[in-house]
């Protein structure tokens, strides 16, 4: 099913919860809402799956306008953050539930469906348990079952992992993944937690107090973020302010920051479908911000040059993220453990100087 959010505004009294959001969904794709607390992740997906009217714009399914379609004749699985299952069923009564206005797709029985469901989710054997028995990854799996049991053309998955560990949690998304890939149900999923967006989605779309910022592929998302909110959700870019000082004729864009000049590329590399504004446009004198990732930072290497103080060295397994200041600017540097161990080089208080190529730094709105 292909879904189509077009304008949507929602309003309780003068607040906004969200604000024009336009999305659209095809067939049998993982897409994920992304962003911090109170951005509208949740509102969005309630007004989609019919519990929440818009108050402004349009939800279409496959095209139709589903204005006055109340939740149970949407054909939506929905499975939330706390899995509420009922406890006073077994593991399979819950499971059935979810096929008490449908009958089972395929002409099957009740109890294959469920017994169908359960194997689906790696919990064959198990409907006689009671959910106060299960494990919080395994109650999640019997959510899931029952939100998928009725077969539906939409599946919505409300932060289904936040209520877990976090090994469980990464077990579970693998597993959420393979089951919607193997039904190709398209699956609307909202979490706050920006790598687990990254990991599972074909899209991503970030949203920040209500509105859309940016839809992309993960990679999209990650590498070529067009908003300063964007690129500072996102992996935790360095963010830059600068002003154009020059257009050199051999290519790129000579900018100056406080007490230094860099030079960044004209257009960049590109990943997936959306360009992030170009460097073209910028004229010299003008304002621009520019970001440049951790990781793309070298110790003594690289055509643009920052020297800082080290204020922070956090070691975090294959790398060391180190936080220097410069000239009152927090700078974030992320280390190969590998090859930079060792050599004292990442002592409190201590100069580092690290660099960037032209091409690894781009321009946000
Ligand atoms: P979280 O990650 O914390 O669940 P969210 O991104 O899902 O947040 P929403 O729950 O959609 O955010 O809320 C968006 C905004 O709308 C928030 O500012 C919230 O306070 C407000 N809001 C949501 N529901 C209502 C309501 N029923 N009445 C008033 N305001 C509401």
């Amino acid at each position: 099913m292909r879904l189509e959010l077009d304008d949507v505004s929602k309003r309780y009294g003068t607040a906004t919860a969200l604000d024009s959001v336009s999305l659209s969904v095809g067939e049998g794709e993982f897409f994920t809402l992304v962003g911090p607390s109170g951005c509208g992740k949740t509102t969005t997906l309630r007004c989609i799956a019919g519990f929440e009217s818009p108050t402004e714009g349009a939800v279409r399914f496959d095209g139709e306008s589903m204005a006055g379609v109340p939740p149970e004749s949407r054909g939506v699985g929905v499975v939330f953050q706390n899995y509420a299952l009922f406890p006073h069923l077994t593991v399979g009564e819950n499971v059935a539930y979810g096929l008490r206005f449908t009958d089972p797709p395929g002409g099957a029985t009740r109890d294959e469906r469920v017994a169908e469901l359960l194997e689906l989710v790696d919990l064959s054997g198990f409907e006689d348990r009671d959910p106060d028995s299960l494990s919080g990854g395994q109650q999640q799996r019997v959510a899931l079952a029952r939100a998928l049991a009725p077969g539906p053309d939409l599946l919505l998955l409300d932060e289904p992992m936040s209520a877990l560990d976090a090994r469980l949690r990464d077990r579970l998304r693998r597993q959420v993944k393979r089951i919607q890939s193997e039904l190709g149900v398209t699956t609307v999923y909202v979490t706050h937690d920006q790598s687990e967006a990254l990991a599972v989605s074909d899209r991503v779309a970030v949203l920040n107090r209500g509105r859309v910022e940016q839809v992309g592929n993960p990679r999209d998302v990650y590498h070529r973020p067009q908003t300063r909110f964007v690129a500072e959700f996102v992996g935790e870019n360095n963010v830059l302010d600068a002003v154009v000082e020059s257009r050199p004729e051999t290519g790129g864009l000579r900018v100056g920051t406080e007490d230094q000049v860099f030079t960044l590329s004209e257009g960049g590399r590109t990943f997936g479908e959306s360009l992030s504004p170009s460097t073209s446009d910028a004229a010299p004198g003008e304002s621009i911000t520019f970001c440049v990732r951790p990781e793309a930072l070298r110790v003594g290497a690289g055509q643009n040059r920052i020297r800082g103080t080290i204020v922070d060295a956090e070691f975090q397994g294959a790398t060391t993220r180190i936080r220097l200041d410069w000239s009152g600017t927090e700078v974030s540097v992320t280390i190969d453990d590998d090859t930079e161990r060792g050599d004292g080089r990442f002592e409190l208080g201590s100069e580092l100087e690290v660099g960037f190529n032209p091409d690894a730094s781009h321009i946000v709105e």
